[in-house]
């Protein structure tokens, strides 16, 4: 066994004393390029989540290391050329189309790994339940996840009751979620204010997540079985933070 294969095989199997002794020569040591490699090698054979709770466990730690800007997931040439003839995505995610909230990079996804539904408002409708249900049931995803984030424009847009084009018909999905936080204890939050943006913004992942329960007979079944996890979160703009609602 090399050096590096020491590194590896200690590092996915910790010994009891701990990492001190990885067991390469001095020479591996001070070449970081066969150190990083090592690194790259390991993540690659990183255990597939294999249950709807390891994936959300997957995000939490994915996000975790993008809060922490340790990003691991980087290669993306050697992604494309791993997935050219099959996907095995693990979840589908409804976000918004917000520039700041790029999915895959925030949970630190690799290519092939995430399904990816991208509308304004992170809003809910049949085509968007279809492509769930597919990920679901024709592929691998065992997770639903439904994110909004904060400061979104289309959540502010519902609130200012915006007209314009065919986006009136879309800030009208959002408009339940106004409703509702209006009549809600808002311990007197000023409707255009952030703080009752954010409001509305989590007040319309529940909603979403509650319309994709009572429309999507498959998904709903599939959640009651175990099979698969439906789940809401919210990414904050201003620290790159995904709060789960998971419990
Ligand atoms: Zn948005």
């Amino acid at each position: 066994m090399s050096g590096i294969d020491a590194v590896i095989k200690n590092l996915q199997h910790p010994p009891a004393g701990g990492y001190q002794d990885f067991g390469f020569c001095e020479e591996e040591k001070t070449d970081n390029q066969t150190v990083l490699h090592a690194f790259h090698n390991l993540l690659r054979s990183m255990p597939r989540p294999t249950t709807p709770q390891e994936v959300l466990q997957a995000f939490k730690e994915g996000n975790q290391r993008f809060v922490d800007g340790n990003l691991q997931r980087r290669e993306f040439v050697k992604e494309i050329q791993e997935t050219c003839n099959e996907q095995h995505p693990f979840a589908i995610v409804l976000s918004c189309i917000d520039s700041r909230v790029p999915v895959e990079t925030v949970f630190d996804m690799r290519i092939g790994e995430l399904f990816s539904t991208r509308l304004a408002g992170n809003v809910v409708n049949e085509d968007v339940l279809g492509g769930m249900e597919f990920a679901t049931n024709f592929s691998d995803a065992q997770c639903v996840l439904v994110m909004g984030h904060t400061k979104c424009g289309a959540v502010k847009g519902a609130v200012a009751d915006v007209e314009y084009g065919n986006l009136t018909a879309l800030v009208k999905k959002i408009k339940p979620a106004v409703e509702q936080a209006k009549s809600s204890d808002t311990e007197g939050l000023e409707p255009g204010s952030d703080a009752f943006t954010d409001l509305v913004g989590k007040i319309n992942v529940e909603k979403a997540v509650e319309y994709i329960r009572e429309n999507s007979p498959e998904l709903r079944k599939k959640e009651e079985s175990g099979e698969i996890v439906i789940c809401g979160a919210m990414y904050d703009i201003s620290n790159g933070k995904v709060t789960f609602f998971d419990n």
